[in-house]
C-alpha cells in the first residue's frame, strides 16, 4: 500500500493568500462599484529593465542559429553569469567570492527550500517569527519539527521580532544549528546593522552552525553601514550560506534567475564529527536534480551588472522605494508606528488590533487590501504588511483612501 509523507499532515494549513483572495472576492461580488486596490501582494508591477530585455531577445536569436544555438548549458550557472556576480555583488563590496562558488537557479524560493535536505534530520534548528513560510515549512515537510501547537511547531527555536527588539531578533540563549536570517527582511521590511550580524556570526562559529542568509532585498538598501551581503562580516565565509535573487531586484518574479553562494569553506558535521565542505554537497544536490537556468534568462540577469544595467535597476528600486516612502509617511500621520520602507519594499504596521479586523477595515472602508501579519507568525498578530509594488497612482489613491476611512 502506497503510503504518504505524514510530515505533510502537520503542516498548518496555509489559508493566508487563499483567505485573503476569498474576503477579497466576496466584497468585490457584493460591491461591484468598488474598485479594489492590491497593496498586500509581493510581487513586482513595473517590466523589466530594457537593458534585460534587449540581451534576451539577442539570447533568443541565438538560439535561432545553428552556429550559436545552446542545448543544456552548465547546471550551476554559464561563466558569464557567475563571474558577473562574483564581481560585481561580492568582489565590489570587499567579500571573496569564487565564481565557483556560486549557483544560479531559477529562484531563491527553491534554494531557500531545498537547501534543507543536505543536512542531518536531528539538527536544531532556529526561524525567525515572523517568517518567510518557505524556511519553516520545508523543515515540517522533511520530518524535522513535532507537532503544531498554538500555532507554533515542537522542537523550533523561533526568533521573535517584535516591536521591542526593534524586529530584529535576539541570539538565542540555547545552542541551535541551523539558523534562517533575512535581511532586509520579509514581512516586517526590518535591517540589522554590521553589529547584528557580528553578533550571528559569532554564535554560529561558536556552536558549528549554519546560517542561511536570505538577501532577496538587498537592492532596496539605501542606508551605507547596512551590509548587503553576510560576507561583508568577517567569518562568515566559514558559517553562511547567502540566497540572492533577481526577483525583486530587477523584476524577474516571471522570469525566474537568483543564486545561492555556498563557500568552500562551510562546512558540516557526519556522526564522527568530520568535517564536510557544504559546497560538494549543494553542487552534488545541484546537479542531480537541477538541469540549469535558460540561456536567455542567464543572458538577461547578467544585463543587470553593466553600467546601464545598474542604472536601470538602480531607477526601478529608486521608484518602489519612493512608493514605500509615501506609505510610511501616510501611516505616520495616522498614528500608527511602522517599520521598514526605507531600506526595504515593505512596511510593516502596528496596528494594536487583531490583524485580521485591520485588514477587513482597509478593505470594507477603504477598499484596500493589505496582508494580516498572522498569517506570517504569532509575532505578526497586531501587525500587516503594505507592499511598495504598485504603480504610483495606485498607491496615492490607495492612501487617500485610508486617510480618509481611518480618520
Ligand atoms: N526570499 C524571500 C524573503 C522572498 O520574499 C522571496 C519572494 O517573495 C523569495 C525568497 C523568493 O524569490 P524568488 O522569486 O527568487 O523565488
Amino acid at each position: 500500500m502506497i503510503r504518504i509523507n505524514e510530515n505533510y499532515t502537520k503542516l498548518k494549513a496555509s489559508y493566508l493568500f487563499s483567505d485573503i483572495a476569498k474576503r477579497v472576492s466576496a466584497y468585490v461580488a457584493a460591491n461591484p462599484s468598488k474598485a479594489v486596490i492590491r497593496l498586500g501582494i509581493g510581487d513586482v508591477t513595473e517590466p523589466l529593465p530594457p537593458v534585460c530585455v534587449e540581451a534576451m531577445h539577442a539570447a533568443t536569436d541565438e538560439m535561432a542559429k545553428r552556429a550559436t544555438f545552446k542545448g543544456y548549458g552548465p547546471e550551476q550557472g554559464y561563466a558569464f553569469l557567475r563571474e558577473a556576480i562574483a564581481q560585481h555583488d561580492y568582489t565590489a563590496r570587499g567579500c571573496k567570492i569564487e565564481a565557483d562558488e556560486i549557483f544560479v537557479s531559477d529562484g531563491s524560493k527553491c534554494d531557500c527550500g531545498n537547501i534543507q535536505e543536505i543536512f542531518a534530520q536531528d539538527i536544531r534548528l532556529a526561524i525567525p517569527d515572523p517568517v518567510y513560510p518557505v524556511y519553516l515549512d520545508t523543515n515540517v515537510m522533511a520530518g524535522r519539527t513535532g507537532g503544531n501547537v498554538d500555532g507554533r511547531y515542537e522542537g523550533v527555536t523561533y526568533l521573535d521580532s517584535t516591536p521591542a527588539n526593534g524586529y530584529v531578533p535576539a541570539i538565542p540563549s540555547v545552542a541551535t544549528d541551523l539558523i534562517y536570517l533575512c535581511f532586509p527582511n520579509n514581512p516586517t521590511g526590518a535591517v540589522a546593522t554590521r553589529a547584528q550580524l557580528t553578533a550571528w556570526v559569532e554564535y554560529a562559529r561558536k556552536n558549528k552552525a549554519v546560517i542561511l542568509f536570505d538577501s532577496a532585498y538587498e537592492a532596496y538598501i539605501r542606508n551605507p553601514d547596512i551590509p548587503h551581503s553576510i560576507y561583508e562580516i568577517e567569518g562568515a565565509r566559514d558559517v553562511a550560506i547567502e540566497f540572492r535573487s533577481f526577483s525583486k531586484t530587477a523584476g524577474f518574479t516571471g522570469t525566474r534567475c537568483a543564486y545561492t553562494v555556498v563557500p568552500k569553506s562551510v562546512v558540516a558535521y557526519d556522526n564522527a564529527g568530520n568535517a564536510h565542505p557544504l559546497h560538494a554537497l549543494w553542487n552534488r544536490r545541484h546537479t542531480t536534480k537541477f538541469n540549469g537556468v535558460a540561456y536567455p534568462i542567464q543572458k538577461a540577469a547578467a544585463a543587470i551588472f553593466t553600467d546601464a544595467g545598474k542604472q536601470q535597476t538602480k531607477a526601478l528600486t529608486d521608484f518602489y522605494l519612493a512608493n514605500a516612502k509615501l506609505i510610511r509617511e501616510a501611516v505616520n500621520q495616522l498614528g500608527f508606528t511602522c517599520i521598514g520602507g526605507d531600506n526595504a519594499p515593505y512596511i510593516w504596521i502596528n496596528t494594536g488590533r487583531d490583524s485580521w479586523e485591520f485588514f477587513d477595515t482597509l478593505l470594507n472602508q477603504a477598499q484596500v487590501v493589505c496582508t494580516p501579519g498572522a498569517g506570517f507568525g504569532k509575532c505578526g498578530e497586531g501587525h500587516v504588511r503594505i507592499s511598495a509594488f504598485n504603480s504610483r497612482e495606485n498607491v496615492e489613491t490607495a492612501l487617500a483612501r485610508i486617510a480618509k476611512a481611518l480618520k
